[in-house]
């Protein structure tokens, strides 16, 4: 193997300095010395050297048409999975959250469970339910949200907790007196204007006719009669085991800590309202509040 490659090695080497200076000039101008073998040889190699040429340069035509044929799509998965690592963290975290939007469950918005109560939308002072059936304490609710209240209250207590049902469905005038007596007399006493003790009470109590006790849907739950009615009072004990449970008995959180903007009541975590266990589920699931998940079927209050 290495006689043939020296051999080949000294026959080039002589030859190349020859060879390539008839290369730089025109065929015509060759050297006389060169003698007709060489130049035959000479021959030989500049086809090759030419073939060489033709076939590279056809190659590169061949890639760049290649290239350009495969271009539009080649590019976008060029640049799509190029910056695909920076982007990653990025494109996955808003794939994620627009995933519940699109997708509502299937619930009658116009149905009784659904009723949007609120400053905007009352009920009215004439407004009373159809059938109330009293749960324990003296206190009563629409009748159709009797059970699945009852299931609650049994699993909050089997859990080891103790219920206090302090409050459900509430007239026109229990809420006035609430309104007006416990709350604007007051604060009007303490030397607010009346427009201030208004904006004041309306924060804590619903407006006569427009309180959610009114139409028997919810309750108030505490775990003692002595228990403060104060925000300070969520994220644990029973309070903590209703905002987890909640939504399988159809009732959510009607005034969440994050939603008194949209809801315009302060945090109540012992107030749950019947939203039926469709609605109750997917609003606890995706933390909306009943004004935001009516929103998603076109349903507004202002
Ligand atoms: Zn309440």
């Amino acid at each position: 193997m290495s006689a043939p490659q020296s051999t080949r090695g000294s026959q080039t080497r002589p030859r190349s300095p020859q060879g390539r200076a008839p290369a730089k000039t025109s065929s015509g101008n060759r050297p006389r010395t060169a003698p007709k073998k060489r130049r035959r040889r000479n021959g030989a190699g500049r086809r090759a050297f030419y073939l060489l040429i033709v076939l590279l340069g056809v190659a590169g035509v061949m890639y760049m048409a290649l290239r350009l044929f495969a271009g539009p799509g080649g590019e976008k998965t060029v640049t799509a999975s190029a910056p695909m690592p920076s982007r990653l963290p990025v494109t996955a975290q808003p794939a994620a959250t627009p995933l519940p939007t699109p997708t509502p469950p299937n619930v009658d918005v116009n149905s009784w469970e659904l009723r949007l109560i609120r400053y905007e939308k009352p009920l009215g002072a004439d407004f009373v339910p159809e059938s109330l059936t009293e749960i324990e304490n003296g206190q009563q609710v629409d009748s159709r949200i009797a059970q699945p209240l009852k299931d609650l209250f049994g699993a909050a207590r089997a859990a080891g907790y103790d219920v206090y049902f302090c409050s459900g469905y509430r007239d026109y005038n229990t809420q006035h007196i609430i309104y007006f007596d416990n709350h604007v007399d007051v604060y009007m006493a303490q030397g607010m204007s009346e427009e201030e003790a208004n904006a004041k009470a309306r924060l804590a109590v619903n407006y006569p006719g427009s309180s959610e006790h009114q139409s028997g849907l919810c309750a108030d739950i505490l775990e003692s009669p002595n228990q403060d009615m104060e925000p300070y009072i969520g994220g644990s004990g029973l309070m903590l085991w209703l905002e987890e449970h909640c939504a399988k008995y159809g009732f959510v959180i009607r005034y969440p800590a994050d939603k008194t903007e949209i809801t315009g009541v302060e945090y109540e975590p012992w107030h749950l309202r019947y939203v039926g266990e469709t609605a109750a589920k997917y609003m606890m699931e995706h933390g909306l509040c009943l004004e935001e998940f009516l929103a998603m079927y076109g349903v507004t209050f202002s």
